[in-house]
C-alpha cells in the first residue's frame, strides 16, 4: 500500500529546497562582494557583518523552505510523460473545500491490473526501475492539465525498500506536495483531492490520503481518518507520515 511517504522523497524535496537556498545565498555573497568597497566592513567588524549575512541567509533559507513546495521551479521533474490521449469528460476542478464527495458520484472498480511500463516522467533519475503504469501516467498528466497539481512537487516511482508492498515501486502511487502550512495551500490540496474523487471512474483512482484523512473507491461515500500503525496515524505531529504535507494517490 502507499500508506507511507518515502523518506527519500522527503529528502529529495528538502535537498531541492537546500539547493535553491544555496543559489540565493551565493547570489547574496556575490552581490555583497560586488557593491562593498574594499575595507567597507571595517567599521562594523568582521564578526557582525558575517552575523548579518548569516542571519539574512537563514531568513532566505526559511522563506525558501516555506515557499519552495509551492514554487514552479522544475527541479526534480523531467519530460512530459507519454502522449497517450487524456480521457474526455473529466469533471472540472471545484472549490478547495475539504472532503467533497459528490452525492451522485459513480465509481468504477473494474480496472485491469497494469504493470509499470512507462518511464516515470515525474522523476529525473537515471534508474531503469523508475517506471509507472499507463493509468498513473494518464492520471497525473490529466491532473497537471487540469491545473490541480504542480508537477514540480509531484513524484511517483520510488524504491520504497522498507515497504515493498507500497504502490510506489509498482508505479501505481504518487505523492503530490502542497504548501500545507497555509490555508491556501491546504485548499489547493483539497481541490486536487476532490478532483481525483470526482474523476475516479475516468482515471481509475484507487485511493487517496490527505490531511490525515483517507478516501477509497471501495468505500466511496465519505473520507475517514487515515489509520496507520506504522506511522502512528492519525497524528498531526507526524506531518509526512500521516500525509498532512502531501496527497498520496494510488491508481488501480
Ligand atoms: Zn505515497
Amino acid at each position: 500500500m502507499g500508506a507511507g511517504i518515502s523518506n527519500s522523497i522527503s529528502m529529495s524535496i528538502s535537498t531541492a529546497g537546500r539547493s535553491r537556498g544555496q543559489v540565493i545565498t551565493m547570489q547574496g555573497h556575490h552581490r555583497g562582494r560586488g557593491v562593498r568597497p574594499r575595507g567597507a566592513h571595517a567599521p562594523f567588524g568582521r564578526g557582525p557583518a558575517r552575523l548579518i549575512r548569516t542571519t539574512i541567509t537563514a531568513v532566505l533559507l526559511a522563506v525558501v523552505s516555506l515557499t519552495g513546495v509551492a514554487g514552479t521551479a522544475a527541479a526534480g521533474t523531467s519530460g512530459p510523460g507519454s502522449d497517450a490521449k487524456l480521457p474526455t469528460g473529466l469533471v472540472a476542478p471545484g472549490p478547495g473545500t475539504p472532503e467533497v464527495v459528490p452525492s451522485n458520484l459513480v465509481t468504477d472498480r473494474t480496472w485491469d491490473k497494469e504493470t509499470a511500463s512507462l518511464t516515470d516522467f515525474t522523476r529525473n533519475i537515471n534508474d531503469s526501475r523508475a517506471k509507472i503504469t499507463a493509468r498513473t501516467d494518464v492520471g497525473i498528466r490529466a491532473a497537471a492539465a487540469a491545473g490541480v497539481i504542480n508537477l514540480a512537487n509531484s513524484t511517483c516511482w520510488d524504491e520504497h525498500a522498507w515497504n515493498p508492498t507500497s504502490d510506489h515501486p509498482l508505479g501505481k502511487g504518487c505523492d503530490l506536495f502542497f504548501a500545507y502550512k497555509t490555508s491556501e495551500g491546504r485548499a489547493a490540496g483539497w481541490r486536487a483531492a476532490n478532483w481525483f474523487v470526482a474523476n475516479q471512474a475516468k482515471l481509475g483512482v484507487y485511493y487517496l490520503i490527505w490531511q490525515g484523512r483517507f478516501w477509497g473507491a471501495y468505500a466511496p461515500k465519505a473520507w475517514t481518518d487515515y489509520q496507520s500503525s506504522v506511522y502512528g496515524c492519525p497524528n498531526p505531529a507526524n506531518v509526512t507520515g500521516c500525509h498532512y504535507d502531501h496527497i498520496h494517490v494510488s491508481f488501480y
